[in-house]
């Protein structure tokens, strides 16, 4: 019986473990492997919030990294089926209308991801689902997934302690003689994705992330990894296996060592996830607070980029416009909506869905329970006061003056 390998937030070829195990199941079968990834109408549906899960950009995206792969897989004889519809459906009719019995797919630990695998399951498909996108594998942990530290340093110090590595990312498809030479030129897919890695370690910006990673504006003061991450073009660990070679040739320092620290808050937000599944989408979260309160006037203000504090309105309007926003705004921005004008964290964190070109449920999950107090926080929530931090990162009002011109 033919095999089918379900794309989903891993449109990519490097580093593919799951698509490896598909391709060798395939080829025990003698028959062609069958790939799908399924645009999910329901991006574009209205939330109970009121606005779609998914902007035109983040859709736009996400279509050209499927294209870039669709290009690659071509050059080894795959074709990538790209069909929208709501994915558990569409999954079920393209293995129906071809005889599959077996789909191979990346795992994912929330629930929304977690529910079409038991639709399919349901449905009496037999599934594969591989756990394969954070850095260090679950197995190597120095704790059952279960006994995940509550804070984040105690995580990193037992990580560090025991010397756990990531594994060395697996080697890529030996490229057909004949097909080798094609190319994407598709920007988000994951040629683009991996030279924008190796220029970012041929630059100095690695050896001064530290210094720079609080910045506001410009192109390097963070490594911009994030919306080729989200999609699943780049593997986080052929990233790091990046990061040790240009520390191995360059020299390692404290900013080197940064990217792998936040490389390492991308892992935590994982395996929380593995820990406490759908208890994170609670309204407390972690936490027995009470039920959050939510003021739909302000919380439409804060959207617009329309509050009465002109730095958080800066960050909200540099969001609406490009679908990415510094780690230090979203802290300032996040913080205001929770703790200044008191509004439910979830809308909060379903407009950054909505908004956000590098929107990844793990990460914008885990750092909004940390800012409403509702996740492992032990601080029980951080306010960034606006007036200081625009003092502190903005002290010449040029960000200011740029986004709200
Ligand atoms: P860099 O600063 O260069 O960091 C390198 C990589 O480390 C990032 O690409 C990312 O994978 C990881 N990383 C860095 N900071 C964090 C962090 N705080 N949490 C988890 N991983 C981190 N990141 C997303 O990828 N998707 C999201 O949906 C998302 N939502 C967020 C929501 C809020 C409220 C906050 C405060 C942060 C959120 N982040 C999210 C985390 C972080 O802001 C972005 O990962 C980072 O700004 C992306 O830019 P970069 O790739 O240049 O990061």
């Amino acid at each position: 019986m033919p095999v089918l390998y379900w794309f989903r937030h891993d449109l990519r070829m490097h580093d593919n473990p799951a698509l490896a195990h598909a391709l060798q199941a395939a080829q025990a079968t003698g028959q062609p492997l069958h790939t799908l990834w399924v645009p999910d109408q329901a991006w574009l549906q209205p939330t109970r919030w009121g606005f779609a899960r998914c902007s035109q950009g983040r859709w736009a995206w996400w279509h050209s990294a499927a294209r870039a792969l669709q290009t690659q897989l071509a050059t080894q004889g795959i074709a990538l089926h790209i069909t929208p519809g709501h994915p558990a459906q569409v999954v079920q009719q393209y293995c129906a209308q071809h005889g599959i019995q077996q789909v191979f797919c990346e795992a994912i630990a929330a629930p929304y991801e977690q529910a079409e695998v038991t639709a399919l399951q349901r449905a009496g498909l037999t599934i594969q689902a591989i756990w394969q996108s954070s850095l260090l594998d679950p197995p190597d942990l120095p704790f059952e997934a279960s006994k995940l530290p509550q804070v984040f340093t105690r995580f990193r110090e037992l990580i560090e302690k025991n010397n756990i590595h990531p594994p060395q990312p697996i080697a890529p498809f030996t490229p057909a003689p004949a097909l080798q030479s094609a190319t994407s030129t598709e920007p988000a897919g994951e040629q683009a994705a991996q030279s924008h890695v190796l220029q970012y370690f041929a630059s100095d910006a690695p050896w001064r992330y530290k210094l720079t990673r609080n910045g506001l504006m410009g192109a390097d003061f963070s490594s911009r990894w994030s919306p080729w991450l989200a999609t699943g073009a780049l593997s986080a660990r052929w990233v790091y296996a990046q990061l040790k070679a240009a520390e191995a040739a360059k020299g390692a320092n404290d900013s080197t060592y940064w990217l792998w620290f936040e490389l390492l808050w991308r892992d935590y937000f994982r395996f929380l996830h593995l820990q406490h599944g759908r208890q994170l989408y609670a309204h407390n979260g972690l936490s027995t607070l009470p039920y959050p309160t939510h003021n739909q006037l302000a919380f439409d203000r804060w959207t617009q980029g329309r509050t009465l504090h002109p730095f958080v309105n800066a960050g909200m309007r540099e969001l609406a416009a490009t679908g990415w926003l510094s780690n230090r705004m979203r802290q300032v921005v996040a913080s205001y909506l929770v703790h200044d004008l008191q509004c439910d964290w979830r809308a909060g964190a379903a407009w950054f869905e909505s908004q956000l070109i590098d929107y990844d449920p793990y990460s914008n999950q885990g750092n909004w329970l940390y800012i409403a107090g509702r996740g492992t926080d032990p601080r029980q929530g951080r306010r960034f006061n606006p007036d200081l931090q625009a003092q502190q990162y903005d002290a010449s009002g040029a960000y200011q003056q740029h986004w709200l011109a």
